[in-house]
């Protein structure tokens, strides 16, 4: 008899799992980490490489049975270094912010000083948030975002990195919508003597393609996920330059984690051999014109955008011209079939909770195939719910419609028939 398939063993998980299946087919995703990962990726996060351990690293092994491991490891690394053009790859990281726990642990002491960008400007908690363990274990000092213009302010950068020679200069955000000036931060960081991080969770699909500048060569030290705009397995990863090859590696093994998630390391593999191909190219620039022509048609609508626009994959939108928070709106617009998080904007007057902004992403859109002309129809309909965010019938009506858009671009992975 042949094994029991999980809608035998586990109906109800079965269920859930269906249920969410149709909910990402369905409805347009426009939350900025999030993305469709492909059948190939899935196939090789789902496969039998979770049952192996391999503490350590190819040919470092501590447990027998590596040959397989070692060999796709290395498949992994090597590839996301040629992709990226690093020294060195660290394909280990559980996730975004393992990895980031990991570079702290290979250049500071606990007490030692770090800085990054604060959380209401876009930086991401592990930067040196006040919750976060990297804000109680270190001493983080936060720069912020120029309240005339939203962009990332170069001279309190300097001023704060002179005043406070940090270790660690971290610069990467999470809800920030411009390029990143890595010559600037670099100059900083080597005038005061730190460590420049280069966190490219959000965007480093858009980097591995060439739509956003890349960090690697000016920040010795770059982190990210693997599940946002590169479109791998949930997992996290560490470039640096030879020189931190050593100090990285061992932070990460045997300084914080234990046996590497092989299942994952494979699916990396495979999504960094997807990024590697035109068609990966061609999807990351699509991903920002998308982007573009997104937030043209939030504004022509009225709707405030940060920073006043977007270089990225991503629109941080300010909705206190329209009279209406970020959380009623989030809350309407996924009645509407389109799923968003609310989010704070710079200098916001309302609290985290309760903020004045929604985030948008194009990313997973544009892994469906959409291109500007649905961006607009989009705009459209965004603008059409935060303008009547009471109205639950246009919230249907515009729910409908999404669901015919959405048939004539399925999305990859789901495996729907
Ligand atoms: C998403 C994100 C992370 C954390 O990644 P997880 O995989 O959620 O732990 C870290 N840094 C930045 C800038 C991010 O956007």
């Amino acid at each position: 008899m042949s094994e029991p398939t999980l809608a035998q063993v586990d109906p109800e998980i079965h269920a859930l799992i269906e249920q969410e299946r149709h909910r990402q087919s369905d409805a347009l995703r426009l939350i900025a980490s999030e993305n469709y990962a492909s059948r190939a990726v899935q196939e090789a996060s789902g496969s039998c490489l979770n049952n192996k351990y391999s503490e350590g690293y190819a040919e470092k092994r501590y447990y027998q049975g590596q040959a397989v491991i070692d060999a796709v490891e290395t498949l992994a690394r090597t590839r996301i270094e040629r992709l990226f053009g690093a020294d060195h790859a660290n394909v280990q990281p559980y996730s975004g912010s393992p990895a980031n726990l990991a570079v702290y642990l290979a250049f500071m002491k606990p007490g030692d000083k770090t800085m990054g960008l604060g959380l209401a400007a876009g930086g991401h908690l592990t930067h040196g948030h006040g919750v976060s363990i990297t804000g109680k274990y270190f001493e983080a000092i936060q720069y912020g975002v120029r309240e005339s213009d939203h962009r990332i302010d170069m001279d309190e950068v300097a001023r704060l990195a002179r005043e406070h020679r940090p270790k660690l200069i971290w610069c990467g955000t999470t809800a920030y919508s411009r390029v990143i000036d890595y010559d600037a931060f670099a100059e900083i960081a080597r005038e005061v003597g730190a460590v420049l991080v280069a966190d490219i969770a959000h965007i480093s699909g858009l980097v591995a393609a060439g739509a956003h500048p890349s960090p690697v060569g000016k920040a010795e030290v770059v982190s990210s996920t693997t599940h946002k705009t590169l479109r791998g397995p949930r997992g996290g990863m560490i470039l640096c330059d030879a020189a931190h090859a050593k100090k990285i590696d061992r932070a990460v093994f045997p300084g914080l984690q234990g046996g590497p998630h092989n299942s994952q390391i494979a699916a990396l593999a495979v999504a960094a051999h997807e990024a590697s191909t035109d068609a990966f190219r061609a999807y990351a620039k699509q991903v920002v014109d998308n982007a573009r022509a997104l937030a043209e048609g939030l504004a022509s609508r009225g709707i405030a955008l940060v920073a006043g626009g977007t270089d990225t994959h991503l629109i941080l939108a300010d909705l206190t011209p329209k009279d209406v928070p970020g959380k009623p709106a989030a809350v309407a617009l996924e009645r509407a079939g389109i799923v968003v998080n609310y989010n704070s904007v710079p200098f916001d007057k309302r609290k985290p909770f309760d903020p004045s902004g929604i985030r948008l992403g194009t990313p997973a859109l544009t892994s469906r195939g959409m291109k500007e002309d649905e961006m607009r129809r989009v705009a459209g309909w965004i603008a059409d719910v935060i303008e009547g965010v009471e109205d639950e019938a246009l919230h249907a009506r515009i729910a409908g419609e999404v669901k015919d858009l959405c048939a004539s671009f399925p999305a990859p992975g789901l495996l729907l028939d």
